[in-house]
């Protein structure tokens, strides 16, 4: 049977040390503080910022909370951003996606200080990923990373298959096993053979956002399964991408969902908050 990928224990380890780190900054005259900004009503979104301001208590993270109307100009919005930026208060500002449609999501990414850019969205901080640059890097990818490097796993000459190719998630995540030696082959919607390609994998990154698409039987034998997927089903359960009962009797190790990728997102977004708040400090 698999090993279970237990997110959530690890992503409270990583945020003892983290509200460690903080105490240590506390005494330097800073405290590091995360700007959050919602707009519109969307139930998910408003749920995540949720989290993230409880996760930020446990740590000693300062939040700074914005939840504006659905009709926000993006005028307005960005006003805001370059209040932010100038904010010596705030360490991090993170814009909870997905915007209304009537705003322009890239230009507000382009917005914010490179600096201040926990998410890793920003061109300046994705440039420095694929070149290789130390830089704050997207959170969702750092946490997988982690989970991996949790169990002491080498990715060294390993086949790693990322299914999906998202700015948030595919394309950063294959960067950064890539980074770590892999050999990485990223699939989307239009891949042919999918289901050999992963049969291929040492490890796989299901991040495509379709309930249990990667089967039980697409697994190579004790290949590890990453399951970044988060679907509410109708009876208000959340499922991953990956079919988990299936693909555990394959898998030497596998994520759940949720406890799985899902708490790592969150640690490692405070560890990019505190991360920036040092680098004010230096
Ligand atoms: P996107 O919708 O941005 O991207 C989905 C990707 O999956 C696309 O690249 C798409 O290909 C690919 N895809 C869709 N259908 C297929 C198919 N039939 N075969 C192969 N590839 C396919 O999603 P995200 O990357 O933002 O998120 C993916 C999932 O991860 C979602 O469930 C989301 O909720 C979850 N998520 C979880 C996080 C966490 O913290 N655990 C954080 C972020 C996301 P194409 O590019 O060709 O359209």
């Amino acid at each position: 049977m698999a090993t279970i990928l237990d997110g959530k224990k690890l992503a409270n380890d990583i945020k003892k040390t983290l509200a460690h780190e903080v105490l240590l900054l506390e005494g330097n005259q800073v405290k590091p503080g995360l700007a959050v900004i919602l707009v519109g009503e969307n139930p998910a979104s408003k749920i995540y910022v949720k989290n993230k301001r409880k996760a930020c208590d446990e740590v000693g993270i300062e939040s700074f909370d914005y939840h504006l109307p659905e009709s926000t100009s993006q005028e307005e919005i960005e006003k805001l951003i370059a209040q932010l930026n100038a904010d010596k208060k705030v360490h991090g500002i993170l814009v909870q996606l997905p915007l209304p449609p009537s705003l322009n999501e890239q230009r507000i990414f382009e917005m914010i200080d490179p600096s201040k850019d926990v998410d890793g969205f920003h061109p300046v901080n994705m440039g420095k990923l694929v070149s290789g640059l130390l830089s704050l890097r997207p959170c969702t990818p750092l946490g997988i990373i982690a989970l991996l490097d949790s169990i002491g796993y080498q990715l060294e000459g390993q086949q790693a298959v990322v299914v999906g190719r998202s700015k948030i998630v595919g394309k950063p995540v294959a960067l950064l096993l890539l980074e770590r030696h892999a050999t990485v082959t990223i699939c989307h919607s239009k891949t042919h053979n999918l289901s050999e390609i992963i049969k291929s994998a040492d490890v796989v990154v299901a991040a495509v956002g379709v309930p249990k698409f990667v089967k039980g039987d697409w697994i190579k034998q004790g290949a590890v399964v990453i399951d970044v997927g988060i679907n509410r089903m109708d009876d208000g359960s959340i499922v991953g991408d990956v079919d988990f009962q299936e693909a555990s009797k394959y898998a030497s190790a596998i994520t759940p969902v949720p406890g799985g990728v899902g708490p790592m997102t969150i640690a490692m977004l405070l560890s990019n908050v505190v991360e920036a708040a040092k680098k004010c400090n230096s």
